[in-house]
């Protein structure tokens, strides 16, 4: 079949899986653990996707343009069968198989995600500082310990970036910390504005500090130019700093959003598929497998999902914020972040 292409005329190129809602932090802007307390219906294991489930799926997706393939959650590490998953994604022959990861687990099973043919891996750093690392994952961890998880990656081999979320008035401070901190181990840093994700955030547009200030209050310091996009659809702006000591991106999904460039797709914990992170259903592509269908018709499916998309949810936020109206998300841990 001929690589897909929505209404809007963008292909599919990446797929985002989440292998599990479940993680170890709390980290009050995607999983507050008011809202994912021991009373949270998190899925069973029954009706998590199997790893040769997930292989048919990717298949069925590689057949349509996908040549990017990153595993998300909850937190990936906590699945046991990872290194499994890994080989069986790479042996379908997707070029570019990444991870997003908060690093508690890392420093023990970096070498081993390595040899399944993880390509690269992009570890969530908000702060350099204990105590706002501790504020910023819920549960008072300590950032050392994904600091050593990335310098196991690094050793292992594998293209390390890390994600900060910035939030004004709770980690904006740490942004230089944490270039100092990066740029002198040769990471690229990629700070992301918060976002409206999901419905237990609290999440409000004077939380947001802006791409542009970011870049501002860097280039105070140490001086930047921009670099042009490594392909189209790329999400980070990037910009290299001016004295050779590498590069920093930026993420701008509510100052300046890219929806005319996604071209991504994203497949929950339990096979529904999204074609945003901001949707508020999913259609259920593991019930479709679990039904008996066969790969062809797997194909057709997918397929006419992505036909059918439309979705440009960033770029019509501030209309939909300011009408008011009601609208549940699907929260970034169960969809993928
Ligand atoms: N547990 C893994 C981790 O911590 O990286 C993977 C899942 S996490 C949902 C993936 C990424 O989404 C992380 O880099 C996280 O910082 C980011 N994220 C979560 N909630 C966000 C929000 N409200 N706005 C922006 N980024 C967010």
């Amino acid at each position: 079949m001929a690589a897909a292409r929505d209404i809007l005329g963008r292909p599919v190129r990446d797929l985002r899986i989440s292998i599990t809602d479940r993680c170890n932090f709390r980290c009050p802007y995607c999983m507050p653990k008011e809202a994912f307390g021991p009373a949270h219906p998190f899925i069973a294991a029954s009706r998590l996707m199997t790893g040769a489930e997930l292989e048919r799926i990717v298949r069925a997706f590689v057949g349509l343009g996908v040549e990017k393939v990153r595993l998300t959650g909850g937190e990936p590490l906590l699945r046991s069968d990872l290194s499994a998953i890994i080989r069986g994604i790479k042996a379908i022959g997707v070029p570019d198989v990444s991870l997003t990861t908060n690093g508690w687990f890392l420093a023990k099973q970096a070498s081993q995600i390595r040899a399944a043919g993880l390509d690269r891996l992009n570890v969530s750093v908000d702060a350099i500082d204990e105590a706002i690392a501790g504020r910023m994952n819920g549960l008072g961890y300590r950032v050392a310990r994904v600091l050593e998880g990335i310098d196991a990656a690094a050793q292992a081999g594998l293209r390390v970036k890390i994600n900060c979320v910035v939030q004004n008035g709770v980690n904006d401070g740490e942004i230089l910390p944490l270039c100092d901190y990066f740029r002198s181990r040769g990471h690229t840093l990629r700070f992301i504005e918060f976002m409206d994700v999901g419905n237990t955030n609290q999440w409000s547009l004077s939380q947001v500090v802006p791409a542009a200030e970011v870049v501002n209050r860097i280039a105070a310091k140490w001086p930047l130019e921009p670099v042009g996009p490594a392909y189209r659809g790329e999400v980070a702006a990037r910009y290299r700093y001016t004295d050779g000591r590498g590069e920093i991106g930026i993420i701008s999904s509510v100052t300046e959003p890219f929806c005319r460039d996604c071209n991504r797709a994203r497949l929950s914990a339990d096979g529904k598929l999204f074609t945003c992170l901001f949707a508020s259903e999913g259609s259920d592509i593991l019930g479709l497998l679990r039904s008996g269908s066969d790969d062809d018709a797997l194909l057709k499916c997918v397929a006419g999902i992505w036909g059918a998309r439309r979705d440009r949810y960033s770029d019509e936020r501030a209309g939909i914020l300011e009408a008011g109206a009601p609208r549940g998300k699907i929260e970034m841990s169960y969809i993928g972040g």
